[in-house]
């Protein structure tokens, strides 16, 4: 297929190579230069990357990102030609999706937002999930480029629902992470070792995907962002602004960005959400190590 991808950050890239990889004919646009992908070609504007694309696909950071890249200067609105389908793997606001989809829609224009998780190494691997909303028939159509990118796709109800769903998924990994950064600084503060306690934690109910992924970064003591703590921030407020419109409280997230607040304030939003646990250890007086290293 002809596909436009717009946004070649830590996840993009690797997205964009992947379609390259699977034989689609990809044009590709980054904000800032110096960003390309092998075999694709570099475009100088959304609007640019968008020129006669079956498919426009946005990774961007967040909400103002994404209706720069649609509807701003050189953004993808100007070349929109009944047909087309947009997709938005970007994690963004629901009721802001759904205003973009339907200014597209009054151009003949499909819009999917389609969220995923995975992070940056199932980015590479193409393992993302992608929780998909809008149209059945645009969904099936985007099948060759969600195969090419990912392992899973779960259609989840009509536009915006894909992003509803991508918040409460982002709330549930916010507080386990929290739990087990909290747990690994009180075991070390009582003596107890977390290469000891590691195995443990997975052989009981309270095994989880986030604690395979983020021990050995732990361990090996590297918060290099593989899901930087300003974008899980954002996640953070969003899934809080969206519980506020519909009346819903949430202590447990409350809590939790308190401590991203501080991280934040603290020059860490640049470094990945697991350095959450360095503040821990600061006001514990403690650090989490390997017992072996
Ligand atoms: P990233 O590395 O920070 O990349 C962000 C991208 O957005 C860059 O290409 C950046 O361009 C672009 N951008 C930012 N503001 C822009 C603007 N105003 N106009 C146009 N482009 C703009 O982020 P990422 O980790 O790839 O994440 C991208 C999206 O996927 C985010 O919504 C994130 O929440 C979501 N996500 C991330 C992960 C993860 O584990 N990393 C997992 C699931 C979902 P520049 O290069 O010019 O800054």
């Amino acid at each position: 297929m002809r596909v436009a991808f717009l946004g070649l950050g830590i996840m993009g890239r690797s997205m964009a190579a992947n379609l390259v990889k699977a034989g689609h004919e990809v044009a590709v646009w980054n904000r800032s230069g110096g960003k390309d992908v092998e075999g694709a070609r570099s475009a100088v504007s959304p609007a640019d990357a968008a020129q006669g694309a079956e498919v426009v696909w946005m990774c961007v950071a967040d909400t103002k990102a994404v209706e720069a890249v649609l509807f701003g200067a050189g953004g993808v609105e100007q070349v929109l030609t009944a047909g087309m389908i947009i997709a938005d793997s970007s994690t963004i606001s629901p009721s802001a999706t759904r205003r973009f989809a339907e200014r597209v829609k009054a151009r003949g224009v499909d819009y999917v937002d389609a969220p995923m998780t995975g992070s940056k190494i199932a980015a590479e691997a193409g393992n993302l999930i992608f929780m998909a909303g809008g149209d059945e028939a645009a969904i099936a159509r985007l099948q060759p480029l969600f195969q090419a990118m990912g392992k899973q796709v779960f259609h989840m109800g009509e536009t915006s629902k894909g992003q509803a769903t991508k918040l409460v998924m982002n709330l549930q990994i916010a507080l386990i992470y929290e739990g087990f950064a909290e747990a690994l600084t009180l075991a070390t503060k009582l003596g107890v070792d977390a290469e000891k306690l590691l195995p443990l934690v997975q052989a009981s109910m309270v095994r989880s995907g986030v604690v395979d992924y983020k021990a050995p970064f732990i361990l090996k003591r590297d918060f290099s962002p593989n899901f930087p703590l300003r974008l899980m921030l954002k996640d953070i407020r969003l899934a809080l602004d969206a519980a506020k419109e519909s009346r819903v409280r949430l202590p447990g997230l409350e809590a939790v960005e308190e401590v991203y607040d501080v991280a934040a304030e603290e020059g860490q939003q640049d470094l990945d959400y697991a350095s959450t646990l360095t503040l821990l250890e600061k006001w514990a007086g403690v650090e989490v190590k390997a017992a072996s290293k």
